[in-house]
């Protein structure tokens, strides 16, 4: 069995298609996955999605890329995760790339979901990109230790991958494992250990090699295990049987 431990499937390029993804995650042994909320106002659609499906769950937060304006309270997400189907909060994190200026909406937008993690003791699912540093420092100052969660899309170096696991967190790999030029990131693949490993796919971006640029699916999560396992001299077995049981170890669900 596998799991898609981050995908987006409520997104509109999948309306209709439900019964489609579902399928083909059977048929790869893709037994669950974790719809992770983006944007408050999208909520009601990853939870339905959650409450519908039996092997999907939902997690509640803010993407960092959403607009400074799109805030977020520790209670609005406190109280939409006390739902059983809620596994975490987030995505939430902090992203550089895009963003020009003073950002400190998004620190603060970061500490809130932190705060909000410890106060309803579910785990934090973090996005990080060109912002390193200062993932890692408010991570340290909001105590994120407390809830522990997961450092998704993975593509920091060992150094960083080695701090989060010293806070409790696991480490995710996408289809960027897949990818050519991908050096650095295959390299923190085989290192980490596998306790901490888990697979995603980030659907419906970063579709695995051979299907790079397409419209990604969770059971494309197969080719990224495929590719750790590869790297790591493991069958592909014991990969799935090992971020499985750290998935659902993580997010303290019964497997
Ligand atoms: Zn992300
Ligand atoms: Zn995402």
């Amino acid at each position: 069995m596998l799991v898609d431990s981050h995908c987006h499937i409520d997104f509109e390029e999948y309306a209709g298609r439900m019964p489609q993804i579902l399928a083909d995650m059977t048929r790869s042994e893709v037994t669950h996955a974790l719809c992770v909320c983006v944007n408050l106002a999208d909520f009601s659609r990853v939870l339905s999605l959650a409450e519908l499906h039996s092997q999907l769950f939902a997690s509640v937060g803010v993407h960092p890329d959403r607009p400074a304006d799109d805030a977020t309270g520790v209670d609005d997400l406190v109280t939409r995760a006390a739902h059983p189907k809620v596994v975490a909060i987030g995505e939430t994190g902090l992203d550089y790339y895009r963003q020009d200026g003073d950002v400190e909406w998004q620190r603060k937008r970061f500490r809130t979901h932190i705060r909000a993690a410890r106060a309803c003791g579910k785990p934090l699912i973090v996005h990080t990109r060109d912002a390193g540093p200062d993932t890692l420092r408010i991570m340290r100052e909001e105590r994120a230790d407390q809830t522990g969660g997961v450092m998704h899309c993975f593509t920091e170096t060992l150094e960083f991958a080695q701090a989060a696991i010293d806070m409790g967190f696991y480490i995710s790999f996408s289809g960027i494992v897949t990818f050519k030029n991908a050096h650095a990131v295959r390299e923190v693949a085989r290192a980490v250990p596998l306790e901490r490993l888990l697979v995603e796919t980030d659907s419906p971006y970063l579709a695995p090699v051979p299907h790079r640029g397409k419209t990604n699916e969770p059971a494309w999560v197969r080719y990224v295990a495929d590719e750790i396992a590869r790297l790591r001299g493991l069958s592909l077995e014991a990969v799935a049987a090992a971020t499985s049981a750290n998935f659902f170890r993580l997010f303290r669900q019964a497997q």
